[in-house]
């Protein structure tokens, strides 16, 4: 299904995947069978059979316009709250990570941050000019993209309330803007504009505060001394349940540092899951699995995943010209 949209790329790149500029409106970098356990922070994932960084934004949207409607499309940010799994995923990955990175004051006196700048940025950039409400995102290790996506939040902040409106993009490569009224937003939640992706928000400054630094600074000691940094993770695994905390519910179910391979239950934070250094996607998914059981048996509580859990469970031959 995928041949003719491999057959058109492959006709405008030579064999070391670079393009030909001549003929080829395309200005982005193209990759085949990319490990995709190199652009997710659980290090764990198998091959996207394309995976694209596109040059900037017209260039994203002129890919977009030449897909074939039957090639699947997947967006990738920093892959900070992702499960890919070992088979990997099938069409073309598009990924943001060091691309659509304009970040910049607007007329109006805002903030302008396009999908894949990196939430430690734009808390830096609020608070270099002593603006107030962004320091949450100095310890989100995602893109702007990424936040908006999953309404990120930490100590209390919430990416939603910091936006006033957004570009989105959808598969024919339209683009829209939209005022964050049109969503439906909630904890780590949503709504509003299925099969569209964010190109760059517009975000309202919350008035001067000289002490942004200094709350950053606090904000990451405190994220240090309670999660497990200096391991592969994707953050928390679990949304809290309404009025409790996941890690507290799989901590007293005795699970801290229960292992299966190489994931484990983090011994700092019961919500973390790491890569202690040769975890697979699997692993980690059975173990998920068995958290979730557990927790249920022993405390009643049905936990939801807050990370996402994505492609296949295994590999296919490779799509490589
Ligand atoms: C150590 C650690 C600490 C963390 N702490 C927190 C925390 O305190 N609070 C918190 O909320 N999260 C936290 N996370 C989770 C994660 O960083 C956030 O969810 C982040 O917003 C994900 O951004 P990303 O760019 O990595 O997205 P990805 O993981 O790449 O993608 C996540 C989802 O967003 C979609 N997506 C990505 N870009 C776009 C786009 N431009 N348009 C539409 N959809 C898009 C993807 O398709 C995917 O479904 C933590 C993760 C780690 C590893």
């Amino acid at each position: 299904m995928n041949v003719p949209f491999a057959e058109k790329l492959n006709s405008r790149i030579s064999s070391d995947g670079s393009h030909d500029a001549g003929d080829c409106p395309w200005r982005g970098e193209l990759r085949y069978d990319e490990p995709l356990r190199d652009h997710t922070s659980w290090r764990v994932g198998g091959p996207a059979d394309r995976f694209y960084l596109p040059a900037d934004r017209d260039d994203l949207i002129l890919i977009l316009r030449s897909l074939p409607a039957e090639e699947p499309l997947f967006w990738l940010g920093l892959g900070s709250n992702l499960l890919v799994r070992d088979g990997g995923i099938r069409g073309t990955v598009i990924s943001t990570r060091n691309r659509l990175k304009e970040l910049r004051h607007t007329d109006n006196g805002r903030v302008y941050a396009e999908a894949g700048v990196p939430c430690a940025h734009v808390a830096r950039f609020y608070a270099e000019r002593n603006l107030a409400g962004a320091e949450f995102l100095a310890g989100i290790p995602g893109t702007m993209g990424g936040a908006l996506a999953m309404n990120a939040g930490a100590f209390g902040g919430e990416t939603w309330n910091l936006v006033a409106r957004v570009w989105t993009v959808d598969r024919p490569g339209a683009v829209r803007c939209r005022e964050a009224r049109e969503y439906r937003v909630g904890y780590r939640s949503v709504e509003g504009s299925d099969g569209e992706w964010f190109l760059a928000c517009e975000l309202i400054p919350g008035g001067d505060d000289v002490s942004g630094r200094e709350r950053i600074r606090e904000l990451l000691a405190r994220r240090n001394a309670t999660q497990p940094t200096h391991l592969p993770s994707c953050g928390s695994v679990f949304r809290n349940p309404p009025g409790d905390h996941a890690a507290r519910l799989i901590e007293s179910a005795g699970l801290k540092g229960y292992s299966l391979g190489g994931a484990q239950v983090s011994e700092k934070h019961a919500n973390f899951i790491v890569n202690t250094g040769t975890a697979t996607a699997a692993e980690i998914e059975t173990l998920i699995g068995r958290v979730r059981e557990t927790v249920l048996r022993v405390h009643g509580v049905s936990l939801e995943t807050e990370v996402r859990i994505v492609g296949e469970k295994t590999r296919r031959t490779k799509t490589t010209p």
